[in-house]
């Protein structure tokens, strides 16, 4: 297989078009090409005003390989391509008694599940929320009803806190043995669109993503796994430094010696639960802030010039970073374009925002989180339990600015910056469902955090014109940015420091920030509960 990097076609270029590229780049005729695949395509907009192009990389075969390679043995664009294709690390022997156990069936808890699965291991996995069929309407009870199911709702129930989402499925983790795409192919085989393989930042959409979760749940099941809803773990069976098992909320005990915990960034009664279990637990960095929304339009004109709305490039985004006087860092956080801000609570009177949209990403306004960077030493020192505090916190306090109906409190960018509190809107509506309150959202966060995003936005307005404008809204708060601690555990074995047979994993664990890393996550902890279990150690 040759890989071609930085083949350039126009954006409307047809198929034929491609193949001809391919066919003039290698100076070979069409006979001697016998098949390509796109391994990516993306396309470079920072120059937005010159022409627009594709940029592919190709992996291809052809006829006579070797001497195509020693032709171009001084063109770096040309090479041998990779082998991406997934090899599991074995395969379960009949008969084997114990059965790993995965709580939590986010994509971290998903993967470790299917892999497991289809090595043979037959996995239990118990799931505090339920399917996602009955956790959709629950979910909708919050947004139109402002009714909240404290064990079903965006956090909670099966395909985790992304499942009502962007579907970003893109990530900056390094991946040398390219478990991405085995997260990508599995999501396609479920009944994701093929293109998620190869754009450069491919996103599935709620709609989708639902369906592509159940999918994956039947696999598992067929492959001789079971998943639990409804099925919180709600305490550990511990003998001597050895997990031997899970206590459920019911009072049910389930037996295993290799149990993976992929409980997502919410879950506090669990991580309360384990730390009064004494398993390690440390503070981590997370970040606060707001929702903003502007018109797509805007950021499509800003990032794409002339090609704004051209249907091969989409809905625009952007990521912004600043520096603040104050020490902080702002940033731009899961920017969802063309969405909708969700109320995003698993908790009674607690108000936390976060993103979502459709594959078509078509509503009229872009969202993003606009955050700021907090760590342990800082802003909540006091144990390993004093980010879920910090928190609750602001979360009821966001609750009480509120209206305390779940509604968001909310201000307009033009008054936020001047320190004045909004009571009209201009021609921005918000999408936050059930609705926000307008006023002053100043004393929903800490002052430090006021301040460095009060000088962040006008910064941001220069990058892209218009972003500060006055009537943009701000919708509050931003708080489960990631998981506020970290489930420490051994870099090689994979299980927690001080309890053998925990696997902390995915985002709640600390070791995985979104979908796609999270699936990652789920895939290496999987392997390591497969090496264990094979190796019969029962450790
Ligand atoms: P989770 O997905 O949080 O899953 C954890 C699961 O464990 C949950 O289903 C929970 O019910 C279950 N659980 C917890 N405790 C227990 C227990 N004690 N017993 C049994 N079960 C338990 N990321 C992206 O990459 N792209 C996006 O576009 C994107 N958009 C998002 C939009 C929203 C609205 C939200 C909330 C998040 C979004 N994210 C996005 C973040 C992404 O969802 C998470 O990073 C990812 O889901 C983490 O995966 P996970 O499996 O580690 O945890």
């Amino acid at each position: 297989m040759i890989r071609i990097n930085e083949l350039s076609l126009p954006l409307d270029h047809s198929a034929d078009e491609l193949r001809q590229a391919i066919l003039k780049r290698l100076g070979i005729g069409a006979a001697d090409l016998l098949n390509f695949t796109i391994f990516k395509r993306s396309y470079d907009a920072r120059k937005k005003n010159s022409v627009i192009l594709f940029i592919y990389i190709i992996d291809l075969e052809v006829r006579d390989e070797a001497a195509i390679l020693a032709r171009f043995a001084d063109d770096q664009h040309i090479r041998p391509a990779p082998d991406t294709t997934y090899y599991p690390v074995g395969q379960a022997p009949a008969g084997l008694s114990e059965r790993p156990l995965v709580v939590g069936f986010g994509p971290c808890g998903l993967f470790a599940a299917l892999l497991l699965a289809q090595m043979g291991f037959k996995p239990i996995v118990l799931e505090r929320g339920k399917d996602v069929r009955r956790r959709t309407k629950d979910t909708w009870a919050l947004w139109r009803k402002k009714t909240l199911t404290p064990e079903s709702n965006v956090q909670f129930g099966e395909g985790g806190a992304g499942l009502f989402s962007d579907g970003k499925l893109y990530s900056q983790i390094k991946d040398p043995k390219f478990y991405g795409r085995k997260v990508m192919h599995e999501f396609v085989r479920a009944g994701a669109p093929e293109e998620i393989m190869y754009v450069s930042k491919p996103h599935i959409g709620t709609f989708r993503l639902t369906g592509v979760v159940a999918a994956m749940r039947e696999e598992i099941i067929a492959l001789g796994g079971e998943v639990r809803f409804e099925s919180k773990v709600s305490d550990l069976v511990i003998d001597d430094g050895q997990l031997e098992g899970v206590v459920l909320a019911s009072g049910e005990t389930i037996r295993s010696r290799h149990v993976v915990l992929a409980l997502g960034h919410s879950s506090r009664d669990t991580f309360r639960m384990l730390h009064r279990q004494n398993v390690f637990i440390e503070a981590k960095p997370f970040a606060i802030g707001f929702r903003i929304e502007h018109p797509q339009s805007l950021i499509d004109q800003a990032r794409l010039g002339k090609y704004a709305g051209h249907p091969e490039l989409g809905a625009a985004d952007y990521k912004l970073v600043h520096h603040a006087k104050n020490g902080r860092a702002v940033y731009s956080f899961c920017m969802c374009p063309g969405g909708t801000v969700v109320a995003a609570t698993s908790e009674p009177e607690r108000v936390v925002t976060n993103g979502m949209s459709q594959y078509s990403r078509n509503e009229r306004n872009a969202n993003a989180g606009i955050v700021v960077g907090i760590n342990p030493e800082q802003d909540f020192p006091g144990g390993p339990l004093a980010g879920v505090e910090f928190q609750e916190r602001l979360e009821s306090r966001a609750y009480e600015l509120g209206g305390r109906d779940y509604c968001a409190p909310a201000q307009l960018v033009g008054d936020f910056i001047r320190g004045k509190p909004s009571s009209e809107f201009g021609e921005v509506e918000p999408s936050y469902k059930p609705g926000v309150r307008l006023g002053d959202l100043a004393p929903s966060l800490p002052e430090y955090a006021i301040e460095a995003i009060r000088e962040a936005l006008p910064a941001f307005g220069k990058q892209i014109r218009g972003f500060d404008r006055d009537d943009a809204v701000l919708t509050g708060i931003e708080t489960r940015t990631s998981s506020p601690v970290r489930i420490t555990r051994d870099n090689e074995s994979l299980q927690s420091l001080n309890l053998k047979g925990l696997y902390p994993a995915g985002e709640g664990a600390g070791y995985a920030g979104g979908i796609l890393s999270a699936g990652v996550d789920g895939i290496k902890v999987a392997e390591a509960v497969a090496k264990s279990l094979l190796a019969g150690q029962g450790s």
